[in-house]
This record gives C-alpha cells, structure tokens and sequence, in this order.
C-alpha cells in the first residue's frame, strides 16, 4: 500500500530507492493555483522580448546541467544515457524554439467596413499539465514551455513513479530567474493532486499525456467546467513494410524497443506483405538476438529496463511462455527486465495485436495487397502514429494519405521533432504539441473592432 503522504521513486534498474518526495495533497494544489495565478498577471505583463530573454536564459542553464538531468532520468526511469542525454536536450531546444514564439504571437487584421477589426492570442492563464513516466522530461517540456512562452503559469504534476527531473526543471527556472510560482511542479498521486488540478475552477486549460482510460475521465471532468483540453493518449502504431522495401532498415527493432517500448508511437504492429514473410522474419531474428538489454548507465547499451514491476507484470500477461515468438534476451536479478519480444502466430483481433502493451513486444502480421496494408493498419481505435517502406513514390503516397493517424513517416522510422506538429487522431487524442502552433494552443483568440467614424452623436 503506497504512502499517500509520500512518493518513493525506485530505480528500475536495480530495484534500490533512489528518493522519497512529498506528495501533493489536494489543499497544496490549491494552494500552488493560488499563487499560479498572481505570477501569471505579472509575467503577462511582461513584454514578449523580455519574456524570450527570460526563457532563454532557462534554456542556457538548462544545457548548463544537461549532463545531470540525462543521468537523473537514467535513476529515476531507467531510460538509457544516450536517450535521456537526447531529453535533456530536447528540453532545452524546445525552450529555444518556444522563446522565438513569444514574440511573434501575432494577431490578424481582417477589413470590417467602418472601422479596423483586430484579433489578438491572450494568455488562458493557469495551464495544469498531468505528464507520464514514459517520457518524463519531454513531455513535461512539451505541455510547459509553450504555456510560459504564451504569457501563461504552469503547475505541472508529474509521474508518481518519476517526479525528479522534472523537479529539477522547476529549480533551474528559478535560478534562471523566471518569476517565483510562475512554472511549479506538483509530484503526487493521480487521483488526488491530478484530480484536484484538472477540478480546479481557475485552471483554464488541462495537457494531459497518458492511458486513454485516464484520458477519457479527465476529458469528462474538463466537460463539466467546459475547460479545453489537449489529451495524448496510447497508440498501436502500424509499420507498414512492403515487398520492395529495405527489409532491414524497414524492420530495424529500434521502431519499437526504443525507451524498451514504453513509446507511445512504438510501432507494435509490423504488418509485412506475405510474399516476404519468411525473409522478415530472419530480418527480424537476427535483429534481436543482436540488441543488448541491460545497465541503461552503460553508454553502449540501447535498450533498459521497464519501469515497475507493475509495468512488467502487465507486459508478461500479453506472452504467455508457449506463444509462438522471436524473442531476445535481458538480465536476470534485480531490475525489471523484460526480453525484446515479436509474437509471429497472432490474429489481428487478438489482446496482444490491438491494446498498447507498452514494453518491448510487436506482432508480426501479414497483409497481401495495398489495399489489405491500408485496411489492417486502420484497424484499431487507435491513430497516433506509423510507418510506410516501399520503392514506389505513388504508392507511399496513397498508403500515407489512407492511414488515420497524426504521424507517419516514409521510410524513416522518425516520428517528434519539436518544430513539427505532434498528436493523434481517433482515440490516441485530441489537439497537437509541438511545431509552430504549439503556443496559439495556450491562447484565447479575442477580436476587437475599432470604429473609425467616431462615437455614435
Ligand atoms: P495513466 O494514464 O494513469 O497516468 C498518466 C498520468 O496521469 C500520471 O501522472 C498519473 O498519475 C495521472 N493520473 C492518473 N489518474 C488520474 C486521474 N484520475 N486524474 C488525473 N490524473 C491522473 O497511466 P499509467 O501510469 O497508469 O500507465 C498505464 C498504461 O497507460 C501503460 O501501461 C500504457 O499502456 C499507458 N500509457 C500511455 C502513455 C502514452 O504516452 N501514451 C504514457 C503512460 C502510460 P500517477 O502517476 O499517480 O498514476
């Protein structure tokens, strides 16, 4: 039975305890709104070069201490070195880019007969961000920094299970000098601080980044006080290889192992046309036996382990040990290890083929034609993310514009930059992070007409 007065963030690698943070009752929410929403009138009064500088400033002591944010995230989530080094940067670039926003916010002047008709981006105010364990730091940066380069405040609660770096975060705007209060962060349960965030009257906006279970009832409370909502949610990701691809690099297991699954656009699905099944197959077992799971503090490791026991419990129960599979291996001991995993003799509509596991397991399905490709990679309630490898230009083309999902890449396996557009379609979301509307999404638009023909006489 956890302490509710209290976190304990475990290193999933070795089991050992790695911190115990306090955790965030429902009268400290309320209390943090409180002060959320003084800094918020006084950093909207700040003019946007100024607020730039400011996030700049954080963006510079951000790369200051990336090394130790990367190694923070290693403790506390068991991503490995390479990866949380990319987060930490990704951090700080997304700072840059978000500053660049604050001054060029712009509204638009539309002609209206009598007078000039204006629209200007204002701040909604208070923005609650709920962010996951899988990428602790990034997705605290994605729903944060837009907010603040919008003239917002912030009050971030985190993981229960990875509350530290994104702590770290919150001190290092302080000693960069953002205002006091103006981005806290909250660690706590869920469904006491997470709750109380999205219930609370003066938060205008909720960024919610998780399981479509949690996603949906926090969407039906946001109904009650019709408060707008970003949701990021879980996905199924189709990697959609045809004939005449490049097997091996279509088939690279990084498409689903990296951050050992626990990817929301990992691509679990490996749909490949039937008539280059068997040679997939080899691609793809010899492709695991090749990958290394292990110390994710190791720089040449590139896959760790998973988060929690709970976590791999929940994995385990999708490969039952007779299930016919490619299937790698990981440390025995201490840890929550699980072996890289492609279940070969699944159904589409089976458990394994259509949830999210989210750990280091993909099936392998076969289609035979571009139309079988398009219908099974739109098969699920999901839509978040995916793949396409072929040779043939017309036929990416058609396949990448038939698939329902936000982001899909063509022979590449890429799927988040910062300066692009990021969420899902169907149930794996609603709204976009990220790219060049990610502040507009923490604005209210307002019009205002301006007559020029004088007050009426
Ligand atoms: P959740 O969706 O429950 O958690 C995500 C965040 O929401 C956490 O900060 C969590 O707090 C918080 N939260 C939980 N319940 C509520 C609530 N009622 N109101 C407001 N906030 C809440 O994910 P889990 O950690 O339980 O993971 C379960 C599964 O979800 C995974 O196995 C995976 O399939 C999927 N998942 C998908 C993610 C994605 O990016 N698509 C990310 C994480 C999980 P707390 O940590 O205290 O629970």
């Amino acid at each position: 039975m956890s302490d509710p007065n209290e976190l304990t963030v475990l290193n999933p690698a070795t089991e050992e305890i790695v911190a115990t943070v306090p955790a965030a009752s429902e009268e400290d929410v309320a209390a943090a709104v409180v002060r959320a929403v003084r800094a918020q009138r006084t950093w909207a009064a700040v003019a946007p070069a100024d607020r730039a500088r400011l996030l700049r400033r954080f963006a510079d002591v951000v790369d200051a201490h990336a090394e130790e944010l990367a190694r923070l995230e290693v403790r506390e989530a068991g991503h490995t070195l390479g990866n949380a080094r990319w987060e930490a940067g990704n951090a700080r670039d997304l700072l840059l880019y978000a500053a660049g926003g604050a001054e060029r916010l712009l509204g638009r002047q539309i002609p209206a007969p009598g007078g000039w008709d204006v629209t200007f981006h204002e701040p909604l105010g208070v923005v609650g961000v709920i962010a996951p364990w899988n990428f602790p730091m990034p997705i605290a940066a994605w729903g944060s920094f837009p907010a603040l380069a919008a003239g917002n405040a912030v009050v971030l609660k985190p993981a229960e299970a990875t509350p530290l770096t994104a702590l770290r975060l919150a001190a290092l705007a302080l000693e960069a000098g953002l205002p006091e209060h103006l981005f806290q962060v909250l660690p706590g349960y869920g469904t006491t601080a997470g709750r109380a965030l999205v219930d609370h009257p003066d938060v205008a906006k909720i960024v919610f980044t998780g399981s479509t279970r949690t996603g949906r009832e926090v969407m039906e409370r946001c109904a009650r006080l019709v408060k707008p909502v970003t949701l990021e949610l879980g996905g199924k990701s189709p990697n959609v290889v045809f004939a005449d691809a490049d097997l091996t690099a279509a088939l690279d297991p990084f498409s689903f192992l990296d951050n050992c699954g626990q990817d929301c656009c990992a691509r679990t699905r490996v749909l490949v046309q039937e008539s280059v099944l068997d040679e997939a197959r080899d691609v793809l077992a010899d492709a695991l036996a090749a990958v290394v799971v292990g110390d994710p503090a190791d720089e040449k490791t590139r896959v760790g382990p998973l988060i929690s026991a709970r976590q791999r419990e929940r994995v385990r129960s999708y490969v039952p040990d007779d299930a016919p599979a490619l299937r790698g291996s990981a440390p025995d001991g201490p840890g929550f290890w699980f072996p890289p995993t492609v279940l070969t003799a699944e159904r589409p509509d089976s458990r394994a083929a259509r949830e999210e596991i989210f750990g280091p397991v993909a099936v392998l399905l076969p289609f035979t034609d571009e139309q079988d490709a398009v219908r099974l990679a739109n098969d699920t309630p999901y839509g978040l993310s995916g793949s396409v490898w072929t040779k043939d230009l017309g036929r990416a083309l058609r396949v990448s514009q038939a698939v329902r999902a936000g982001n899909l890449s063509v022979n590449s396996h890429s799927s988040v930059r910062y300066w692009t557009p990021f969420g899902g379609f169907k149930q794996s979301g609603l709204g976009r992070e990220l790219g060049p509307d990610a502040l507009t999404a923490f604005t209210e638009t307002k019009n205002v007409f301006i007559s020029t023909e004088g007050p009426a006489q």
